[in-house]
């Protein structure tokens, strides 16, 4: 047929997923071509979400610690933001810094990147529009490709609940990272981790933030006893949650938005400058021909992959937010590695025992492995030890002594399982705890590894100590 061009491997998507599978399959000694629909390489995490998201908070943080730090007897006056210049700031020195890194590697290994938006036609073929509206679609335009490998890695998409149609005022995760200002009232719904982390980071800013949460914990992938902390210190922030809270409606003026929730029975109101919706993602599988191919999806539209990312189509695989699993930016590193290694030959699979989750709230929350609970669910007996950050002389000098880390072990073999830390640097320390379990490290092998003092990793060590029955600073 006339324009159709022949590629070896084609990736759709240039997020962590495709991205990282692009260098990846180009080391194995692949020709690459990445299709990105967006202006920008990266997804989601280097444009509007992980990244940007961090920036914000960094700013929060240090905003907060300015103002707060009569703790150490230093006075500060007039700790001001000129959220104008924040934004800027996480604009060029933190996202265009990072998706022209990323946009350098690709180029490095020689990945071809083509600006459109593709659309599958076959198990073999796809087409490559200009990004924007579809009226190319019907014609048959577009430029066709055909292609030996194919990775999906289209990633997610906000969901939109019913009364909160997306505007101005009525904003999703990229809205609220890219407010032109700090709001005064903000009303976040939906107190996972995307919302309670924003709450946060706007409360140490200065805004009055709401949580409106459906269920009865906000962050509820996470253990009671640690979110209880984050809780603790949202409230002193400020920050007002409400737990089992439907969000009903919202109304939304050019100068504000009042927000329509029912609890107990009971309707309520709040007025905000911008109400945020952070109720989940849904994988991008319904809006690119999928239905052309043979890929069987599951019944949550996400795509069925086998250990080594293959989908039920031998020559289509697909990493990150589309497939089954933890919708995190390391987790579709992995994947895409291991989608490169499959198709270049190699050995690889996927093995999810140490997929960390981490959520950057104030103190931070880590999990690696499983808990207590959960390892009882698959009938495992355990031993648990858990180790205070109060009895950890770094913690306590930073003033963050709030927290804990909690180790699970295997009680038959003493295999580590899983590892839980609240507290400060929760973020850094969990990959200590992903590295024992990947390596079925047992509690003395961590209790015999020196840990320098005075650091917030001593706690790692201390509940090993614990576990193996001579704790030491408890
Ligand atoms: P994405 O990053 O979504 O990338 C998909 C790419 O595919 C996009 O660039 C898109 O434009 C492109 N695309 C889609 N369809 C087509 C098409 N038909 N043609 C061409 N291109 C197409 N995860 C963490 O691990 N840590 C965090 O701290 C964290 N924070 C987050 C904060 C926020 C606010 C949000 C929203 C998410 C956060 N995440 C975090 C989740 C993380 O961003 C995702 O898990 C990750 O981006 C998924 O990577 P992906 O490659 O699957 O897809």
């Amino acid at each position: 047929a006339e324009n159709v061009i022949e590629k070896d491997t084609v990736i759709i998507g240039s997020g962590p997923g495709g991205y990282v599978a692009a260098i990846r399959a180009a080391e194995y000694g692949q020709s690459v071509t990445v299709i990105e629909k967006s202006d920008t390489v990266g997804g989601v995490c280097l444009n509007v979400g992980c990244v940007p998201s961090k920036a914000l908070i960094a700013a929060g943080n240090r905003l907060k610690q300015d103002r707060d730090s009569s703790v150490y007897g230093i006075t500060t006056t007039g700790a001001e933001i000129d959220f104008a210049k924040t934004q800027e700031w996480k604009k060029t020195k933190v996202v265009d810094r990072m998706t022209n890194g990323v946009n350098m590697l690709l180029k490095k290994h020689k990945v071809e990147i083509i600006n459109g938006e593709a659309y599958l036609d076959s198990d073999t073929q796809l087409r490559v529009m200009p990004s924007g509206p579809r009226q190319f679609m019907d014609n048959g335009g577009g430029q066709t490709i055909k292609f030996k490998n194919l990775i999906l890695a289209t990633g997610s998409r906000p969901v939109e609940i019913r009364g909160f149609k997306f505007n101005k005022r009525i904003i999703d995760s990229t809205g609220g990272l890219n407010l032109p200002e700090i709001p005064k009232e903000f009303v976040v719904i939906g107190g996972g981790y995307v919302g309670s982390e924003l709450a946060g980071a706007y409360a140490d800013l200065g805004a009055h933030v709401t949580i409106l949460e459906g269920t009865g914990q906000i962050i509820p992938n996470f253990e009671k006893d640690m979110v209880s902390i984050v809780k603790k210190s949202l409230e002193a922030k400020g920050v007002t949650i409400i737990t089992n809270a439907m969000a009903k409606k919202a109304d939304e003026t050019d100068n504000d938005v009042t927000v329509t929730y029912e609890v107990d029975g009971k309707e309520a109101t709040v007025k905000a400058d911008y109400c945020m919706v952070t109720v989940g993602r849904r994988p991008n599988t319904d809006n690119f021909g999928l239905e052309m191919t043979n890929v069987k999806t599951t019944d949550r539209g996400l795509i069925e992959v086998d250990e080594q990312g293959r989908t039920s189509v031998p020559n289509i695989y697909a990493v990150g937010d589309i497939v089954p699993g933890p919708a995190l930016a390391h987790k579709a590193f992995f994947e895409a590695k291991v989608a490169a290694g499959a198709i270049s030959g190699k050995n690889t699979a996927n093995d999810f025992i140490g997929v960390p989750a981490v959520c950057f709230t104030d103190p931070e929350l880590a999990s690696v492995g499983l808990t207590k609970d959960q390892a009882k669910d698959k009938g495992i007996e355990t031993n648990v030890a858990k180790f205070p950050f109060a009895g950890n002389a770094r913690a306590v000098s930073l003033d963050e002594a709030e927290g804990f880390v909690r180790l699970v072990s295997d009680k038959k073999t003493g295999t580590l399982i899983g590892g839980q830390i609240v507290g400060p640097g929760a973020s850094e320390l969990v990959s200590e705890l992903s590295l024992a379990i990947n390596c079925q490290l047992n509690a003395e092998d961590l209790a015999l590894t020196i840990h320098p003092h005075p650091t917030l990793g001593e706690p790692v060590q201390e509940a090993a100590d614990i576990l193996i029955g001579y704790p030491t600073h408890l």
